[in-house]
């Protein structure tokens, strides 16, 4: 086991100790069930999502379960575990990965997919599913990826789709009953996972029979069975203010990303942007009765001495409730020195009631996101997005003394011409001369640029993403447009990251291999911008004998795609309808 002295000669050694405050660390032995949870990036990322946060406090509070926390060793920690053949373990009890019943990751970001496998790697765990005998944990996935979970199938045991605060006990309950039979000899591993196969919500990918044409594309996806589900179901918690939320908040030793209290207001989004994947994997909306949430704040305060207080939620701007919760909530924590901060406001926010609430908490930048730079592509992209309302919104905070603003801007949206690239800089430009009356002079404008992913179950999956060419001419052409007004600074998402994300995200199962040799390669999440990055990507593609511009291309409506098991609660024809009008408008 690694002992503090082991620690000593690596950066932000506090990542790797545990005991912080409001951590858990129950008698392991005594545990029916071991559970490791664990995010694929550095700890400073993974404590700050809220899910890992959630799903460690449902699962402590159930008798007879223990969770346990892991995050992606950095490249010194690595190089440590592997040079002195430790184990990877994780941070409560320091205990190897492999002596726990279950190892589960949450899934946020497609890139990470090298790190999980670098992970399992190092705790001795064998990289593909069918490679386990009864004696290793089963591997879980989860999380926003899991929309998709086929690229990383192999690997895992199972998935959990959707929100797991409920899933997850009701699948630790039926391992529980059949835990004895399990260990015993007498279930072997394939029929205890076809047993959990039953909880709604869980995907077992070797379930299931995909078969490819000579074309590459899916000729038929089914369960191999007959008693297993054609389809899984997305699992969501009906009510918000009956699911668990974490008031034992972990403080950490180390700053994180993220560091305060996060209190989610809502779940889900009203609004129907056609590109957004978030609205499909956190629908349906529901909204945290204003009371509790002034139950949590309070005592979430209390339990850790936080001084600032963000609300999360997709759209948090689009709860009703919104100005009365944050003014009473400034109010009742004004003499504590605790702020509130409203991350994601739209326009209109600052011309409503919120906006002399917003205006006391701070005045130095703000932002917006347009998406696009012309009302036709807010159309297609189906954007709520006046300008009018934003143009007032601008110049009132302006007058109230912000001085910047970021813009976040999409690139590659179906139908897009020059003019709309011109509608970009025209309006940020615009954005910085609205401050020359009310303060005498222009505002410097940040622009963030993305290129847009058609991603899985959104209107959009069926279209192509653009190709690298694309991308480079369209970031080109807006350099040249903005590089004139000295203030406009703009920052352009990398394109291969892009690209990456495109493939995997609109992958299937065939990119497996892709991904063990990219892990194999010595790709992790903290070298993505060295070199050699793109080329041993692409390597690991060639090696597999496939063309990343393959899941990049334009799919028909009647392509089987490889996420189309998974129903997210939208139903395939509704997603369709939005896409034929998006053809019809470009
Ligand atoms: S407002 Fe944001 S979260 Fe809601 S659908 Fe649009 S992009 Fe998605």
């Amino acid at each position: 086991m690694l002992n503090e002295n082991d620690l000593l000669g690596i950066m932000k050694p506090s990542r790797y100790l545990g005991g912080e405050w409001n951590s858990e660390i129950k008698n392991f032995d005594a545990a029916e069930v071991k559970f490791a949870l664990g995010f694929p990036d550095i700890y400073e990322v993974g404590m700050s999502n809220l899910g890992i946060r959630i799903i460690y406090g449902v699962l402590n509070a159930m008798d007879g379960v223990l969770c346990e926390r892991f995050f992606a060793p950095a490249a010194d920690m690595e190089k440590l575990i592997r040079s002195g053949g430790w184990r990877m373990q994780s941070l409560e009890n320091r205990r190897d990965l492999s002596d726990f019943d279950m190892v589960g990751f949450s899934l946020g970001y497609e890139l990470n997919y090298p790190d999980v496998l670098n992970i399992l790697d190092l705790a001795g765990i064998p990289l593909r599913a069918q490679e386990r005998g009864s004696g290793v944990p089963l591997v879980l996935g989860g999380g926003p990826c899991a929309l998709n979970p086929e690229p990383v199938s192999e690997f895992f045991d199972l998935f959990i789709i959707g929100e797991a605060e409920e899933a997850l006990p009701e699948l630790i309950s039926l391992y529980r009953m059949r835990s004895q039979a399990y260990k015993s000899g007498r279930l072997d591993r394939k029929s205890l996972l076809a047993e959990l196969a039953s909880v709604e919500g869980v995907y077992v990918p070797s379930l299931y029979e995909v078969v490819y044409g000579s074309d590459g594309r899916i000729v038929s996806f089914a369960p191999r069975d007959p008693g297993v589900p054609v389809t899984v179901k997305k699992r969501f918690v009906k009510d918000l203010n009956l699911s668990f939320f974490p008031r034992k908040w972990i403080v950490p030793y180390v700053q994180i990303v993220h560091d305060r209290i996060t209190l989610e207001i809502m779940r889900g989004c009203p609004n129907r942007c056609r590109f957004c994947q978030a609205r499909q994997q956190y629908y349906p909306l529901r909204y945290r009765a204003p009371e509790k949430i002034k139950e949590l704040a309070a005592e979430l305060y209390k339990n850790t001495g936080y001084q600032e207080i963000s609300f999360a939620g997709l759209s948090i701007s689009d709860y009703p409730q919104i100005s009365g919760v944050a003014a009473c909530l400034m109010a009742e924590f004004r003499n504590k020195c605790v702020s509130i901060s409203l991350p994601s406001i739209k326009p209109k926010s600052f011309l409503g009631d919120l906006s002399t609430l917003i205006a006391t908490i701070r005045k130095t930048g703000l932002t917006f996101a347009p998406e696009a730079g012309t009302p036709r592509m807010r159309e297609i992209i189906c954007k709520d997005f006046d300008d009018g309302v934003f143009r007032e919104a601008v110049s009132k905070a302006y007058a109230a003394g912000y001085q910047h603003v970021k813009l976040y801007f999409l690139t590659g949206i179906p139908g897009e011409s020059c003019a709309d690239l011109d509608g970009i800089s025209a309006l940020s430009a615009e954005v910085s001369e609205l401050r020359r009356k009310p303060a005498g002079r222009p505002a410097e404008v940040h622009l963030s640029v993305n290129t847009l992913i058609p991603k899985p179950h959104t209107p959009l999956q069926w279209f192509p993403m653009e190709t690298m060419d694309a991308i480079l001419a369209k970031q080109a052409y807006l350099k040249r447009k903005v590089g004139g007004n000295r203030r406009l600074k703009a920052v352009f998402h990398d394109p291969k990251l892009s690209l990456l994300e495109g493939v995997i995200s609109r992958g299937d199962r065939r990119l497996g291999g892709v991904i063990e040799a990219a892990f194999r390669s010595g790709i992790r999440f903290d070298n993505w911008n060295e070199n050699c990055f793109w080329d041993k990507w692409m390597s690991a593609f060639a090696g597999e004998s496939l063309d990343s511009g393959f899941y990049l291309r334009e799919r028909s409506p009647e392509d089987i795609l490889p996420w189309d098991f998974i129903d997210v609660g939208v139903a395939k024809e509704a997603l369709a309808e939005e896409f034929n009008k998006v053809v019809a408008m470009k």
